[in-house]
C-alpha cells in the first residue's frame, strides 16, 4: 500500500519524484521501493518519462496529479514530441500517461553522444533548491539535449554520475545524495547563453494541439530570403547550409552539431527530432514563437509540400529534348551501325534498348522525341540484314590482309552462326557490289 507521495517540484522528473518518495517512505532499498511501484520485478524506473507503474501506483497518483500534467509539465515530452505530427502527439500523450510503452514506438530517441551521458544539475540550482525545499531535486530543463547551462543562474551544467539512461539501471539515485558540492562556471560566451535561453524557450511553450502544421514547413519558410534556398523555392541548398551551420556550432563548442542527412531528412518532412530543429532554426535566425506557435497558411503549407516532388513532377521540355539529344544520337548510332564504335571495328546492329541505354532515356520517351525518333528508324534493321553486312565486312577485312582464307575464318570474325549463312544471301547485294556478292556466295556454297 502506498504511504504518502510528496509534492512534486517545479520543473521535477517524475524519475525525481519517486526518487524523493523511496527517501521519504523509508524502504530498505531501491529494490523493495520498486516493487511496490512497478508491476514486474524486470521494470526500471524510467529517467525521462513515467515507467511501468502498476494500477495501484496509478490510481494513487491520479488522486493529486493528472496524467497528463505529469506527462507535459514532469517529462521529456516536451522535447521529443514538440515537433511531430498532431495524430502522433495526442498518441503519445496519451500512452505515457496510461500504458507503458516502448517510447522508441511513439518517437525517434537520438542516441546520446559524449556529454548527454549522464543526468546533469545546476550546483546553484542544487542550494537554492535544498535552501527552497530542504533537498535538491532532478530537473527536467537540464536534461534538454545539447544544454549546457542553466538559464537561471548562467552556469555550466554539470554531469553527475547516474546514467541518463534509463536501461539497465535498477535503482533510485535521488539527487540530494548523487549532487555534491561543485565549482560554479559562469558562462562567458554569451551566444552560448542565447542558445540555451531559445532551447528552453522551445521546451516551456504551450503545446499546441489543435494545429497541424509540419516543422519542414516552418524551416522552409525560414530558410526563404536566405542564400540555402533557391529564389524559386524549388532547391534546398543543404549542403552549404550543413557546413555554415557546422563551423557556427563549432565556433560555440557546442556537444553535438547536426549532420547534413539529419538536416536533410527534417527539411524533407521524414523527421523531426528536436535538437535539429532548434540548431537549424537558431542558426537562421528564426524566433523561438516561430516554431511553437507557427502563422504559416494553408498556402505556404502547400508550397513548402509541393517542394518536395518539383524534381520528380518538373515537366519535361521535349522540343528541346529531342533538339539537344538528336545530333548526338546520329553519331552514336553511326558508329555503332558502321563500327567505329567497335573495338575491333565489326558494325553492330543498332537496337532499341542499345539506344535507350546510351542516352540514359526512360521507357517509351523516344516516342515523344520524333527527331530522334526518326534517326533511329534509319538505322534500323533485320538482324539478317545486319548479319550480311557483318560477312561483308569481315570478308573484305580478310582480302586485304591478301592471304588465302576460307568460310569457318569469315564466320569466326564476323561472329554469325553457321545457320544463319542462308538467311543473309538476299541482304548482300543491298551492302556491296555484284562481284563481292558472288565471291562470298561462292564460299559460302
Ligand atoms: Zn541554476
Amino acid at each position: 500500500m502506498i504511504s504518502y507521495f510528496p509534492a512534486i517540484y517545479p520543473d521535477e522528473l517524475v524519475y525525481s519524484w519517486l526518487c524523493r518518495y523511496y527517501v521519504h517512505s523509508g524502504f530498505f532499498s531501491s529494490k523493495s521501493a520498486m516493487q511496490e511501484l512497478y508491476c514486474k520485478r524486470s521494470d526500471n524506473p524510467s529517467k525521462e518519462f513515467i515507467g511501468n507503474l502498476n494500477p495501484g501506483t496509478m490510481e494513487q497518483i491520479a488522486k493529486i496529479y493528472s496524467p497528463d500534467k505529469l506527462v507535459l509539465e514532469h517529462t521529456m515530452y516536451p522535447q521529443y514530441a514538440r515537433f511531430i505530427p498532431l495524430e502522433q502527439k495526442n498518441t503519445a500523450l496519451y500512452r505515457l500517461g496510461h500504458d507503458n510503452c516502448d517510447v522508441h514506438h511513439l518517437f525517434c530517441v537520438l542516441p546520446r553522444s559524449e556529454g548527454e551521458q549522464y543526468l546533469r544539475f545546476c550546483p546553484l540550482c542544487a542550494e537554492d533548491d535544498r535552501k527552497t525545499y530542504g533537498e535538491a531535486y532532478w530537473h527536467r530543463k537540464h536534461q534538454i539535449r545539447n544544454m549546457s547551462i542553466c538559464t537561471k543562474h548562467r552556469c555550466r551544467l554539470v554531469e553527475s554520475n547516474v546514467p541518463a539512461k534509463s536501461e539497465q539501471s535498477f535503482t533510485f539515485c535521488p539527487a540530494e545524495h548523487c549532487i555534491v558540492y561543485d565549482e560554479t562556471v559562469f558562462e562567458e560566451d554569451q551566444l552560448m547563453v542565447r542558445y540555451a535561453m531559445y532551447l528552453e524557450s522551445v521546451f516551456d511553450a504551450p503545446i499546441d494541439f489543435n494545429k497541424d502544421i509540419p516543422v519542414s514547413s516552418i524551416l522552409y519558410d525560414g530558410l526563404s530570403q536566405t542564400k540555402y534556398l533557391k529564389p524559386s523555392g524549388r532547391s534546398r541548398y543543404t549542403k552549404m547550409l550543413a557546413d555554415d551551420l557546422k563551423v557556427f556550432y563549432r565556433e560555440m563548442g557546442l556537444y553535438n552539431i547536426v549532420s547534413m542527412y539529419q538536416i536533410q531528412r527534417v527539411l524533407l518532412g521524414s523527421r523531426s527530432d528536436f535538437s535539429v530543429v532548434c540548431q537549424v532554426a537558431f542558426f537562421l535566425g528564426m524566433k523561438s514563437e516561430e516554431l511553437t506557435s507557427p502563422t504559416l497558411t494553408l498556402e505556404q503549407i502547400q508550397q513548402e509540400q509541393d517542394s518536395h516532388y518539383m524534381k520528380e513532377t518538373a515537366p519535361v521540355d521535349w522540343v528541346q529534348l529531342d533538339t539537344n539529344t538528336a545530333p548526338i544520337l546520329e553519331r552514336f548510332v553511326q558508329s555503332v551501325y558502321d563500327g567505329t564504335a567497335n573495338e575491333n571495328g565489326r558494325p553492330e546492329r543498332v537496337s532499341e534498348r542499345l539506344v535507350y541505354r546510351e542516352m540514359g532515356l526512360l521507357g517509351h520517351q523516344l516516342e515523344n522525341m520524333p527527331r530522334c525518333r526518326a534517326i533511329f528508324e534509319r538505322y534500323t534493321e533485320s538482324y539478317p540484314e545486319s548479319w550480311a553486312r557483318k560477312i561483308i565486312w569481315a570478308y573484305q577485312r580478310l582480302r586485304v590482309q591478301g592471304k588465302p582464307f576460307y568460310w569457318s575464318d569469315i564466320r569466326m570474325i564476323s561472329g554469325v552462326k553457321k545457320k544463319n549463312f542462308h538467311s543473309i544471301i538476299p541482304y548482300l547485294q543491298l551492302h556491296t557490289d555484284a562481284e563481292t556478292v558472288n565471291q562470298i556466295v561462292a564460299l559460302i556454297e
